[in-house]
């Protein structure tokens, strides 16, 4: 049996996956079977109010189980397959659940890039949900190995499907009202805006999506970020040359902000390994995708985003 058939075997029978995508590893589970994805709560300790997004392989089941409208239909257009989530109405509640939606009326929906999350998603034709799968509130899984470690013992089948290459969460457009950025990633606000137009501006509601938890992507060690001098004892995420004498990790040699976040993750956690007294991150800068690196490692320091 190949692992694309083992796979939707184990989305059938109920039990979970591993589920490799270009942003992070996911852990999987039918979207329709609220049994199955209780297992994905448990297995993360994820709070239940949290919603999960909702995989998909084909747009036809995209729109059997969201309401699109044009705006919709255009993001999906210009950015799928690929790292944008889209907040929608709901329409079929029974192939996203209660408890995948958290009791909303409204549903997270992506196609992932990734070939082998593509292969399962079309083989298995339902609705995937597929958080991060780190146990809640640490760093999220780049690699098959980081995900074994965080949540291993319960998967049904854990395809190798190489290093993430985006290895941020996937960006969250709402469009329930007004066009919303909810979660920063590689898509940018400004190429949501070339297709929809403005984004809402920022209120503190705008921001406010369901389950940003304040702390999360944490490493066990302290993290400290905006650091240029690290203090002695620190391991160094840095970004670009340093003269620090200490344990450097380079998030990108080159100052490359795609290449620092694919790098991101897996730095907290070699550097969480070393067990040392903190952890320091060199500033970042904020535009494109290192708007997503910083709401990430503001939230891996505690500070809330
Ligand atoms: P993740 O933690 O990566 O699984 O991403 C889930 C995030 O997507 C949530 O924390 C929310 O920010 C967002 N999300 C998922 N479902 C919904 C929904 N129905 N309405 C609004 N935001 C949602
Ligand atoms: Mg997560």
């Amino acid at each position: 049996m190949s692992l694309v058939e083992a796979a939707v075997d184990a989305l059938n029978a109920g039990n979970l996956i591993h589920l490799p995508t270009e942003t992070v590893y996911g852990l999987g589970a039918s979207a329709a079977n609220p049994e199955a994805v209780i297992k994905v709560f448990e297995a993360k300790g994820r709070p239940r109010f949290n919603p999960l997004i909702v995989h998909i392989g084909d747009l036809a089941l995209a729109e059997r189980i969201g309401l699109f409208d044009d705006r919709a239909r255009a993001l999906a257009k210009a950015f799928w397959p690929g790292p944008l989530t889209l907040v929608l109405p709901v329409r079929d509640r029974d192939q996203a659940c209660d408890l995948a939606r958290a009791g909303l009326d409204s549903v997270a929906l992506r196609m992932p890039a990734h070939p082998m999350a593509l292969d399962i998603l079309r083989a298995f034709g339902g609705g995937v949900v597929a958080p991060s799968a780190n146990r809640s509130g640490r760093p999220s899984p780049t690699t098959q190995a980081d995900a074994y470690e965080e949540t291993g013992a319960s998967v049904a089948v854990s395809p190798d499907g190489g290093d993430c290459p985006v290895g941020v969460e996937s960006t969250v457009v709402s469009l329930l009202g007004e066009v919303r950025y909810l979660r920063a990633g590689a898509v940018t606000r400004a190429q949501i805006e070339a297709v929809v137009g403005p984004l809402a501006a920022d209120t503190a509601e705008g921001h406010r999506s369901p389950g940003r938890l304040s702390t999360h992507y944490a490493p066990d060690a302290p993290v400290r970020i905006n650091i240029d001098t690290p203090s002695e004892g620190a391991v160094y995420l840095a970004f670009g040359e340093t003269d620090y004498a200490g344990v450097v990790i380079q998030l990108s040699a080159g100052r490359d902000l795609h290449e620092a976040a694919s790098n991101l993750f897996r730095a907290l956690r070699d550097a969480d390994r070393l067990m040392p007294k903190v952890i320091e991150i060199a500033p970042i800068p904020d535009h494109d995708i290192g708007e997503a690196i910083n709401d990430r490692i503001r939230r891996a320091a505690g500070f809330v985003g």
